[in-house]
């Protein structure tokens, strides 16, 4: 029997299929991750993934199919289940089996949907049977049941948990980050092929805090591609990488202020900046952005001067609109160390408030 066509992978998993997959716990859960052997280059470490027969799979219920067409794309979802505090890897196989027995005794699947699954606490897993033989090898796949239209394409990532308010654990985005690293060397994907399941048909996964993460994740895996880390500080007015004089007064007046307040000022001709700065591991390009609260008592031309490598740049920013979030500054080349990244000038033609309230700086 063929999968049918469905709008997720594992749409709600109920109670019982949980407790059923907890009384499973311990069939398995000796048995240790398998290490797979070095196709990967230097660049991309191979990350550990559990066989079907490390978690205990039952077997496939109906031959699989197997095509020789690489993937094209990575679709990310979650599992909607509870965000656990169970990170332990017989919790991990024991979802790998709850996953499997939900998809082919519930809605009568060959086998488990999803290629891979990612565990809370950082364990990753195959998920249907021959997903892992194909990605070791960089060629071809098995035909997956995660969704509709992408099942011949696109490899499925189910990431334990429930993100549409909160996002994954430290342990689980680092595995997931190294994860689709690893895929994209092994099928010659760019990152920017890393989507969520709503990209591609009507449902909530992977949830909107996670979704919003997916930008991240694509740095992320780019940067584990090309050899260097991620890097990302956010400076508030309250953090050690801030100074402005006294001239700047602090309030909490705006719901829209990043942190517990910000720091304000009226315009003046003369040299009085607020000032970001951090320790920036590398010459390199860095995206800066901004984050203050807007109000129509606000400069409508704020100074934001950048002290990139080429030489300054002044950005201008109506603090009149757009206000509580991230808005970008563009991006620069920097050196590497401790450094003055921007500053906010008080040296505007306008007559309302300059706002300081936080940057982040990104390597891009
Ligand atoms: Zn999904």
């Amino acid at each position: 029997m063929s999968d049918p066509a469905m709008s997720h992978a594992f749409p709600s998993l109920s109670r019982r299929s949980v407790f059923r997959g907890a009384v499973a716990l311990g069939a398995g859960a000796a048995l240790g991750g398998l290490e797979l052997p070095g196709a990967a280059s230097a660049a991309v470490p191979v990350p550990t993934i559990a066989s079907c027969a490390t978690w205990g799979a039952r077997p496939p219920a109906d031959p699989l199919t197997e095509i020789s067409t690489d993937a094209n794309k990575i679709l990310i979802h979650h599992t909607a289940t509870p965000n656990v505090t169970d990170y332990s890897q017989a919790h991990a196989y024991a979802l790998a089996r709850s996953i499997q027995n939900f998809h082919m005794d519930d809605n009568h699947w060959s086998d488990t949907g999803q290629h891979l699954t990612v565990s809370r606490g950082g364990y990753v897993m195959e998920g249907r049977h021959f997903s892992l033989a194909h990605l070791t090898s960089g060629n071809g796949m098995v035909v997956g049941a995660h969704c509709p239209g992408q099942n011949n394409q696109a490899i499925g990532i189910e990431n334990e948990g429930t993100y549409t308010s909160t996002t994954p654990t430290t342990a689980q985005w680092n595995k997931l980050v190294d994860l689709c690293a690893y895929i994209c060397e092994q099928y010659e994907l760019a990152p920017t092929k890393i989507y969520g399941h709503r990209d591609y048909v009507s449902t909530d996964c992977p949830g909107d805090a996670f979704y919003a993460r997916l930008p991240q994740l694509r740095l992320d895996v780019a940067a584990k591609l090309n050899g260097t880390p991620p890097f990302s500080v956010v400076i508030d007015n309250g953090s050690a990488g801030f100074r402005a004089s006294a001239a700047w007064d602090t309030s909490s007046f705006s719901a829209q202020r990043y942190g517990a307040d910000y720091r304000f000022a009226t315009p003046v001709g003369a040299s009085d900046a607020a000032y970001f700065s951090a320790t920036l591991p590398a010459a390199a390009n860095y995206r800066l952005e901004t984050w203050y609260p807007a109000d129509a008592g606000y400069n409508a031309a704020t100074p934001f001067v950048v002290f990139a490598s080429g030489g300054n740049k002044t950005v201008t920013v109506n603090q009149q609109a757009n206000g509580g979030g991230w808005r970008d500054l563009g991006t620069y080349a920097f050196g590497a160390g401790a450094r003055d990244l921007v500053a906010v000038s008080r040296w505007t033609s306008g007559t309302q408030y300059v706002i300081a309230d936080a940057v982040r700086v990104t390597r891009v």
